[in-house]
């Protein structure tokens, strides 16, 4: 769980240590190529997460002539294919709607399609027993219930959203947008002219290609292009915090929760001796319930692994192997022991392997803790956050102002970073790299790159009073 007050937790998973192999000493010389220029665009975005669609749909609905570039097959990043499909920390602990925007309007449209759900907005902020205790028993509490100051559980505004619908109706915001969007498509590196981006290179089954464009947005989650850039980074992480984490999520299907809960319910010895011979042999009985409608029968799993080396191929390669395979074990272990799972299988693992925390830029400016308590918007608030995860902290201090220079990486002209590696500190990160801060990232880098394109200024230069009137023409909400 994470850790209220000051300083950054330590009751996650610790780092996993394993033998690592390394390069070898040889290296070889790449051969310099002509390679095709397949797009010259006015904006380019790499990855199609959280981040990476709001960008592109802000974008283009700016005007911009954007293109989108997704590395899988589907879009949505660690909210779809990680499984991950939970948007918290909407609104405050009192019960403020603080995140509108690009996010609010991908929740109306799921939730117009079945396929989101979430507290009635006459709980927000409220103690009522009966939402309390729904979310109790999902064992969701982290994401839905806070104490307020009298320590009475308030219900908070937090979304689930479907991962399948949800990849369908992300593409078709981005294509409705006038984005153009190419799935499959890695990006490699970008093009660089002295210090500034002009577009990238990606690799996929047609090739070695490259895309040119005016400005280019960073949405990897990863900072893939960073590296390349020149620009300044860090990867600083404390081990044992929640971003130290990969996360392995897995759905198990067909769970006959009448039968488990009247098990639970009547047999409260034998269930804690199942639980035990769960635990002996080297499981756990612990599991969140679905929350959307129809879901009554699908359970969650959220196996989180400590890592401090999340771009690591071996060390990925490694979590991969080693929690498929106690994941594995883990669902077996429920299936023998535990009434309730006879029939149950599992019904899906996440297509990709959850990361928390990688490579971030020290961009031209760098949020830390002090913002946190600081209170005070800056002259180019972009977002606000709600700030829930810190107790008392979080009590006194309950909105978190998001600067745009947060988005701008020092020394590189024509590239924005709209993602998890924003500019920001391991302690901030621990709290604001959620979903909805990523798409209220993007919402806001996207806007930014179409008033510089149409304007001809570069991404620093751009003009804050209309990147805020944008923002607000989209339902953003700026405090
Ligand atoms: C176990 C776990 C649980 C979490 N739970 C929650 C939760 O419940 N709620 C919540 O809000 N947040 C949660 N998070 C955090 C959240 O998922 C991420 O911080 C958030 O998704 C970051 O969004 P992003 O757009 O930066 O990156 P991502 O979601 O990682 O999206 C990046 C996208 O870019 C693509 N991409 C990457 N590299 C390239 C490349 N080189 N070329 C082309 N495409 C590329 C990826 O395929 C992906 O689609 C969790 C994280 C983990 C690990």
């Amino acid at each position: 769980m994470a850790k209220y007050g000051t300083g950054v937790v330590s009751s996650y998973d610790k780092p996993h240590e394993f033998e690592r192999r390394g390069a070898t000493a040889k290296t070889v010389a790449e051969a310099r190529r002509e390679i095709d220029v397949i797009r010259e665009v006015d904006v380019i975005v790499v990855g199609g997460g959280p981040g990476g669609i709001a960008a592109a749909v802000s974008a283009a609905r700016g005007g911009a002539k954007t293109i989108l570039l997704e590395r899988y097959g589907h879009l949505g990043g660690m909210s779809t294919g990680g499984l991950v499909n939970i948007i918290p920390n909407l609104g405050s602990i009192f019960g403020e709607h603080l995140i509108g925007g690009f996010c609010q309007e991908l929740i109306d449209r799921l939730a117009a399609r079945d396929a989101a759900s979430f507290p009635d907005k006459k709980d927000w902020g409220k103690g009522d027993a009966a939402v309390v205790e729904k979310y109790t028993k999902a064992n969701m509490t982290h994401f839905y219930i806070r104490k307020n100051a009298e320590g009475e559980s308030v219900v908070l505004y937090t979304a689930v959203i479907d991962p399948e619908v949800s990849k369908d109706e992300m593409n078709t915001m981005v294509l409705e947008s006038g984005a153009e969007l190419l799935l499959h498509t890695r990006v490699t590196e970008p093009i660089m002219e002295g210090d500034t981006v002009k577009g990238v290179v990606i690799e996929s089954k047609s090739g070695r290609q490259a895309l040119l464009g005016k400005v280019v947005i960073d949405c990897s989650g990863d900072g893939d292009l960073l590296p390349r850039t020149g620009t300044e980074t860090t990867d600083y992480m404390v081990a044992g915090s929640r971003i130290a984490q990969f996360g392995w999520v897995y759905w198990i299907c067909n769970v006959d929760l009448e039968r488990y809960d009247a098990f639970t319910n009547t047999e409260s010895e034998r269930y804690n001796a199942v639980v035990a011979e769960i635990t002996a042999e080297g499981g756990s009985a612990y599991f969140s319930r679905g929350l959307l409608d129809n879901q009554e029968g699908v359970v969650w799993v959220h196996r989180l692994v400590g890592s401090l080396h999340q771009t690591d191929i071996e060390e990925m390669t490694y979590i991969d192997t080693t929690t498929r395979r106690e994941s594995v074990r883990n669902w077996e272990l429920l299936k023998k022991h535990m009434p309730g799972f006879e029939k149950s299988f599992i019904m899906l693992s996440s297509p990709q392997l959850g990361t928390s925390g990688g490579r971030r830029i020290i961009g031209e400016y760098y949020l830390t803790e002090q913002d946190m308590d600081t209170d005070k918007p800056f002259d180019d608030t972009i977002a606000v956050f709600a700030d829930n995860d810190r107790g008392d902290l979080s009590l006194q201090h309950p909105r978190t102002y998001i600067p745009y220079r947060s988005l701008i990486p020092k020394g590189v002209e024509g590239l924005l970073v709209a993602c998890r590696a924003f500019s920001s500190d391991h302690e901030f990160q621990e709290f604001f790299n959620l979903i909805p801060h990523c798409m209220c990232f993007g919402q806001a880098a996207g806007a930014a790159a179409a008033i510089a394109v149409k304007d001809g200024v570069g991404v620093r230069d751009v003009d804050y009073g209309k990147l805020k009137a944008e923002l607000l023409r989209h339902g953003a909400i700026l405090g």
